[in-house]
């Protein structure tokens, strides 16, 4: 995929596009004309490093190089890279396999993608969710009848903060590749304290069953294919306790679909 594949319109009508867009995340009118008019009074800067770029949601050269695009090639479960072997599981999954059936991750995490995750969290820009969408199509081909579920934030947190970050992203790359939106069907009925500096062991224990599917969506997600959407891949504890909670609830399938996966394990 070539830099120019981020374009992003810059008109009225993009404005206009881009305010409905973000009305549509759960903004108030207010934050989105205000967001609206400082992005049109400021030129594009790139999301990596801040330099101003062309265009809106655009990396520059130097970010763009930098970042690790991931492919399909790595473990058929959790995209671990294994050195170009295909269709191979690596010995992590074989010893426990994931509860998800396989991960698509846009990059591996780094600075520059953690960068980008931490604004679109912390600062609610949907320039971010687009440029993230705008990564994971190529991992996206949905058939129909499958359904895209973001990972759920605590209702606690949703109000301290004010949008889930999986949302934004979800929406992005529905409004962007099509397929089917069920974005209350899975809920968080725990409140987790922050996996940071925990290992896999403890971070699984922590998020055992932190999820649950709502009872009048259950009959909705029987027999489907879910695309799972989250920011980041850490340990695959918080993708593992959704695809069970969705598996319970008669899902056949669950791939998650993110925008960094950590590749090392001091990330
Ligand atoms: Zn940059
Ligand atoms: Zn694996």
């Amino acid at each position: 995929m070539a830099i120019e594949d981020f374009g992003g319109g810059f008109g009225h009508a993009g404005l206009v596009q881009r305010a409905r867009a973000m009305d549509k995340s759960g903004m108030n009118a207010a934050s989105v004309l205000l967001r609206v008019a400082r992005d049109f009074a400021l030129p594009a800067r790139c999301p990596g490093c801040g330099v101003v770029v062309e265009g809106d949601d655009r990396f520059c050269l130097e970010c763009w190089s930098a970042l690790e695009f991931l492919s399909r090639d790595g473990c058929d479960l959790c995209n671990m890279p294994m050195g170009g072997v295909e269709g191979m599981t690596c010995g992590r999954c074989l010893a426990q396999a994931p509860s998800h059936d396989g991960v698509r991750a846009a990059v591996g995490y780094c600075d520059i993608a953690r960068g980008v995750a931490l604004k679109l969290k912390y600062s609610g820009r949907p320039a971010m969710a687009r440029l993230i969408a705008a990564q994971l199509v190529r991992h996206f081909d949905p058939a129909p009848g499958d359904l895209l579920i973001p990972v759920p934030l605590h209702r606690w947190r949703i109000w301290s903060r004010g949008y889930n970050q999986s949302v934004l992203i979800a929406r992005a790359l529905a409004g962007r590749a099509g397929g089917d939106l069920a974005i209350d069907a899975l809920i968080r009925t725990k409140r987790t304290p922050l996996l940071r500096g925990l290992g896999a062991v403890e971070r699984a224990k922590m998020m055992r069953g932190a999820f649950a599917v709502r009872k009048d969506a259950r009959a909705s997600l029987a027999g489907r294919h879910i695309w799972l959407v989250d920011d980041v891949y850490t340990s695959g504890a918080t993708a593992n306790a959704c695809a069970k909670a969705l598996k319970r609830a008669g899902a056949t399938r669950v791939t998650i679909l993110c925008w960094a996966r950590v590749l090392r394990a001091d990330d």
